[in-house]
């Protein structure tokens, strides 16, 4: 991994070598499998419960996006909601410390989970996309309606999918997850236009 001259680049880089060494992961994996570093999003605000009743938070204008993202659905009879959206380096950690202590592969984790320090959950810019009927965070989201509305629309609300088949990160095709990208000139319209922002 590079180094910054930003002190809070460096620390972060710092913590993650440490949770990798403690792991006993070697921190070249990361950049062997094409993953970018994530850093932790600092505006988070809350968009409700997910079905668990556990408090989800997006960044501000991802939030924001999402909402106007969602309504645009709702209006159409497509219902989404929010099975996973921010998760911090630590809690990523313990994900990863779970799977190894329980016995799985790292290579096997590593198609469906990010390292710590690697996810792009961290941003709060990335969320996981349900909807009634289908369990939540599986293949099965890909032949719901709500899959197929994303498709169509996400991009006007400066969602796109990370992770289609064939990607080159070595992660399964996650159909539910989506990245807001906030350079997008399609979501700022749409944030602007439902006077969220
Ligand atoms: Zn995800």
């Amino acid at each position: 991994m590079p180094t910054s001259p930003d002190p809070r680049i460096a620390d972060y880089f710092e913590r993650v070598r440490q949770a990798l060494r403690e792991m006993g992961i070697p921190d070249s994996l990361a950049t062997e499998r094409r993953q970018s570093l994530q850093f932790e999003g600092d505006d988070l605000i809350s968009i409700g419960v997910d079905q668990l009743g556990r408090e989800q938070r997006l960044e501000r204008r991802a939030a924001a996006a999402w909402c106007a993202m969602r309504a645009a659905a709702g209006e159409e009879g497509v219902e989404l909601f929010a099975a996973s959206a921010y998760r911090s380096f630590d809690y990523q950690r313990q994900i990863i410390a779970r799977k190894l202590a329980a016995g799985q592969a790292l290579e096997q984790i590593l198609t469906v989970s990010a390292l710590p320090g690697f996810s792009e959950h961290h941003t709060g810019r990335a969320i996981d996309i349900g909807t009634p009927g289908s369990p939540p965070i599986t293949a099965a989201f890909e032949v719901t309606p709500a899959y197929a509305w994303l498709l169509h629309s996400a991009a006007n609300f400066g969602f796109r999918m990370s992770y289609p088949r064939g990607n080159p990160h070595g992660v399964v095709f996650e159909p539910w997850h989506w990245l807001f990208d906030a350079s997008s000139k399609a979501c700022c319209a749409a944030v602007n236009a439902d006077g969220i922002e």
